[in-house]
């Protein structure tokens, strides 16, 4: 089934029309957190991918089946070059809170949760956990094993392959003849891999007695590739119209999936390979050690309105790397609120003339439909806002209509900004009292104290601005 929505697969290097294989529903896979810390807004852009697709997809009258995965077990640190050089990720994490394994994933699993519901994302077919898909992983292991595309090592893991796949690279251009040895560094691994591009699809438990269950192999845990092979298998039928991730994921995430799916059912699983690109914030890349993460929760304790995120994202295409910046969230929630209150004023204005919005949505739609161009789409409502030649109820109509794309919540109340208590008023003047005289120590401290009250404060040129956080 056509689906009229075209969008870059990075397999076939083109722009390519999604087709839903089965006739009814388009199938996606979204590669979803690992769940030892809280999302940064970049992972959230690549989350917020599946949900642009899932709405455009709705918007034209189409089904889709969305599945993301939780990662919760296998997947080791990494360094710059992607490579498996640490630990399980969840298992340094609940060394650090000192807590167990489990509850680290399922806190920071409930922060994901938490998370798109404030970005208002659509939920999910399915969020299958890692730790509870270990027996499809089995399966699929000894069914690799049977067909001789995997092995059991001499250290007791079982490892793909690589060379029973033929196809090997073509998501990436990483081709197996230019994978020089070395390429990962994790020691143990690499004495017993026969081959120095083979990946492990289950580790045997060694010295780990946490989150390690048994095996036709012994005890141990699953690799990182493997949960997603076996959950897309199972859960969209063996067919993935649409796979998902960010770019980082192609190699060798993406890569090692595809070897392991398709040699374990004999055909091509995933349609489309569809890979968001990175977000730097303020011109750099996110990193802890660069110290400049950036959560959803720091988007909103600086009063700003999780949907500014969205619309940020939205004003840059998918495919591009994009530079974040605290004056860009700030402009967008100042454009968020501007559209808000006028869908009050536009209401009072005028009949809907019913061709004009089923025109514009179809303007809309066909420029989404067109590899998710977003920014243009933008740019024909952002013309419409000022149109003075249309009426205020027919802006509303499209508004309210495109929306349901844009997941902006358009119609919802603006903010209404409550009047400041007596005890905050004294401390706003106070404070512009410190300022006035350039005791900045003391205008600082005042600000803090405000934060606890609830308010955020800006200073410009004008003086210092407040408002609710
Ligand atoms: P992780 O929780 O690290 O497994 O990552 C979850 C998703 O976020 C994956 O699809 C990554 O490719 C994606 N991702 C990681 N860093 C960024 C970033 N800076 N910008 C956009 N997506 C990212
Ligand atoms: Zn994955």
């Amino acid at each position: 089934m056509n689906t009229g929505l075209f969008i870059f697969d990075t397999k076939a290097r083109s722009v390519k029309e999604v087709c839903a294989k089965n006739g009814f529903e388009v199938s996606i896979y979204c590669c979803g957190p690992t769940v030892y810390r809280d999302a940064h807004v970049g992972n959230l852009r690549t989350f917020l991918l599946g949900d642009l697709i899932k709405r455009t997809l709705t918007f034209s009258g189409i089904d889709s089946r969305l599945i993301q995965n939780i990662t919760d077990v296998g997947h080791m640190a990494e360094d710059i070059a992607g490579n498996e050089v640490g630990g399980d990720k969840l298992l340094e994490q609940s060394k650090l809170e000192a807590k167990d394994p489990f509850d680290i994933a399922r806190k920071y699993e409930a922060s994901f949760h938490a998370d798109l519901a404030k970005l208002n994302v659509i939920p999910a077919a399915a969020y299958p956990r890692a730790s509870e898909t270990i027996d499809l992983m089995l399966k699929l292991i000894a069914d690799l094993i049977s067909s001789n595309h995997a092995y059991v090592g001499s250290d007791g893991c079982v490892y793909f392959a690589a060379s029973t796949f033929e196809s090997y690279g073509e998501i990436s251009g990483n081709r197996l003849d230019s994978l020089k040895p070395g390429h990962r560094h994790d020691s143990a691994e690499d004495g017993a891999k026969l081959f120095h591009a083979d990946w492990a699809l289950w580790k045997a438990a060694a010295n780990r007695s946490e989150m390690i269950w048994d095996s036709p192999w012994g005890p141990g845990f699953p690799g990182w590739h493997i949960e997603c092979s076996a959950m897309s298998l199972e859960l969209l039928e063996g067919n993935v119209d649409l796979h998902l991730g960010g770019i980082d994921l192609r190699f060798p995430h993406h890569e090692n999936e595809r070897a392991q799916s398709n040699s374990a059912v004999g055909y091509e699983v995933v349609e489309n390979w569809v890979h968001g690109e990175h977000l730097l914030f303020e011109g750099r890349k996110m990193s802890k050690s660069a110290g400049n993460v950036v959560l959803l929760s720091d988007v909103i304790e600086k009063g700003l309105d999780p949907l500014a995120l969205r619309l940020c994202f939205l004003e840059n295409r998918y495919r591009g790397q994009m530079d974040l910046t605290w004056d860009s969230l700030r402009a967008a929630d100042a454009t968020l609120d501007r559209w808000r209150k006028k869908m009050v004023q536009w209401s009072e204005q005028g009949e809907v003339d019913n061709k004009f919005v089923s025109d514009f949505c179809e303007g809309t739609l066909g420029d989404i439909q067109q590899d998710l161009d977003t920014p243009r789409a933008l740019q024909q409502l952002r013309r419409l806002e000022k149109d003075e030649l249309i009426s205020g109820a027919t802006k509303v109509a499209c508004f309210i209509r495109v929306d349901e794309i844009y997941g902006l919540e358009i119609a919802r109340a603006p903010k209404v900004k409550a009047e400041a208590t007596p005890e905050i008023s004294d401390l706003l003047e106070e404070r512009k009292r410190a300022r006035d005289s350039k005791d900045f120590e003391a205008s600082d401290k005042l600000r803090d104290q405000l934060l606890k009250l609830g308010i955020s404060i800006k200073d410009s040129p004008s003086g210092q601005e407040w408002d609710w956080i």
